[in-house]
């Protein structure tokens, strides 16, 4: 893992990285890959004034020039991808295919963005009123506040940061503080690309630090949208501190996905989606698999499939191109899974396989673990509840209503998805009587959305969208105007006064 040469590759200053109160560790090995400087209040301070003035200036950009400063960035990342990508690997764990795809996560959104910043469109709306017309404008919103979370270190914040730059909005960004190298490796692309464009400065800010410079972003009036990824915790902690001053917050919290297998599934393709969902990102995405409801008539099969696939997947460096399971991020989520499968057991589970460390001889400071399979007698709190590693309980079910009134039976509600080819199944789960998530897929795991669509959950999720569809109206304000090109004051609702 040479660190050195991959930040000179994307022009960030690796060697000065070695003096910092922050320590950054790669979860491949438990080794330090950086020290870095957490930016104080003050500097947090400043950079919220000097977003403040870059505003003011961006809002004059038409959008489409907007566009072409994403553009130029989305060149920079189609350019340095694979040294982006790598280390996206090996500041969080995630394997090689996933650090690319992360990477490419980003640049389709760049491509997405650009076409959007000539499509940022109101409506014409027919007034009641003779000789007026009505319409909408979208203008740019102010300055906005990324808030991460580690596992997702670089596509979400593009998600929002593409979005914001065409929409008018300097953003600062706040990175999770287990993966701010991959954040100043980003900002430093980005800044090629302001170099190129002749554009603004302070379009793109990175503070480095914790919750505490992440509550400060959330309690001033200058940031328009806070848009914060991470727990429901953190959620909990952060809305509140938005919704007080009136600020726009752009929740993306916890998921606790499920997926339905009726006895109509296609079991092959199904066993493919469930270990893509549930132990890619070593389960740690927001969308993982955790929650799996198997009609009876095909668990005793579908189980012992899945236990053959889950005995056979290469766990190892996320570096070697062969392994599917990278480590967990640290060792706190190597004890929280621990203590889950503790629970699980007292609970009456049955752990059909898996949950043990592997590779702690060779790497004694990194957390690798296999997946593990766990059968249990009913949802109990403990599988109601998020624990960010790859533990994926399996239910049986006999009536589909009753299983997804199961799937609905917890707080979050990110993403879920049916594995049916009963067509009446599948359009009941996609039916307002069906999933109550912000995603409910048919035949696909719950995990690997596209760029396309609005990504985000309901309740204790956050009920955020963000990505593709229209969720650039939360980076833009809304005006409705009248016009009237008559001689005469009509009133609306036919009312007279003083006439
Ligand atoms: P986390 O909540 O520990 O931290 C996320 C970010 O919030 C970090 O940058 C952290 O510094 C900051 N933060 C923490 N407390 C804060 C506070 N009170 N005020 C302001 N900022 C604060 O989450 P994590 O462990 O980094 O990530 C895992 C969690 O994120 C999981 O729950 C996962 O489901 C969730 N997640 C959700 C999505 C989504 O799109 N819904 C995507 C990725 C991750």
């Amino acid at each position: 893992m040479d660190i050195q040469a991959l930040c000179s590759k994307l022009g960030i200053d690796g060697a000065s990285f070695a003096t910092g109160d922050l320590q950054v560790h790669s979860p491949i090995d438990g080794s330090r890959i950086a020290s870095l400087y957490s930016s104080t209040q003050a500097e947090a301070e400043r950079a919220i004034e000097r977003a403040e003035r870059a505003f003011f200036e961006l809002r004059n950009w038409p959008a489409p020039k907007r566009g072409e400063l994403v553009r130029l960035f989305g060149q920079e990342l189609r350019q340095h991808k694979q040294a982006l990508g790598e280390l996206v690997t090996i500041e969080c764990g995630k394997i090689r295919q996933e650090g690319l795809g992360e990477v490419q996560e980003m640049i389709d959104l760049c491509d997405f963005a650009v076409g959007l910043s000539r499509q940022l469109y109101g409506l014409t709306i027919a007034s009641e009123r003779p000789d007026h017309r009505m319409m909408e404008q979208w203008h740019p919103l102010g300055s906005v506040a990324v808030i991460s979370a580690f596992n997702f270190p670089v596509a979400v914040w593009a998600w929002n940061f593409a979005l914001a730059i065409v929409c008018g909005d300097p953003v600062i960004w706040k990175p999770s503080e287990r993966t701010p190298v991959t954040a100043l490796a980003c900002h430093a692309l980005f800044q090629r690309a302001i170099a190129s464009a002749n554009a603004p400065e302070h379009l793109s800010q990175v503070l480095i630090g914790g919750a505490s410079l992440g509550a400060q972003l959330a309690a001033d009036p200058r940031i328009a949208l806070i848009s914060a990824t991470g727990s429901t915790r953190m959620g909990r902690a952060l809305a509140p501190v938005v919704a007080a001053r009136f600020g726009r917050a752009l929740l993306e919290l916890g998921g606790n996905n499920a997926m339905i297998v009726t006895k109509s599934a296609d079991l092959a393709l199904a066993v493919r989606a469930i270990v893509f969902s549930a132990v890619g990102t070593a389960g740690q995405r927001c969308t993982s698999l955790r929650r799996l409801f198997v009609h009876d008539a095909v668990r005793a099969e579908l189980l012992s499939r899945l236990a053959g696939a889950y005995a056979s997947l290469p766990i190892g460096s996320p570096l070697d191109a062969s392994t599917l399971v990278g480590p967990l991020i640290d060792a706190h989520a190597f004890a929280a899974m621990q203590a889950a499968l503790r629970t699980a057991a007292a609970d009456g589970g049955t752990l059909e396989c898996g949950g043990e460390r592997v590779l702690a001889g060779a790497r004694p400071e990194a957390f690798y673990v296999t997946p593990a399979l766990v059968s249990m007698p009913q949802q109990t709190e403990l599988v109601r509840s998020e624990t960010f590693a790859p533990i994926l309980y399996v239910l049986g079910y006999h009536e589909l209503e009753a299983a997804i009134a199961l799937q609905n039976g917890v707080e979050q509600g990110l993403s879920s998805s049916i594995f049916t080819t009963d067509m009446r199944e599948a359009e009941l789960f996609v039916s307002a009587r069906g999933s109550d998530c912000g995603i409910a897929n048919v035949n696909i795991g719950p995990s690997g959305a596209e760029i396309g669509g609005a990504f985000g959950g309901e309740k204790a999720t956050g009920g955020g969208r963000e990505s593709g569809s229209d969720a650039w109206r939360s980076y833009m304000r809304r005006a409705t105007n009248t016009f009237n090109y008559s001689s005469q004051l009509p009133l609306a609702q036919g009312i007279t006064f003083g006439e």
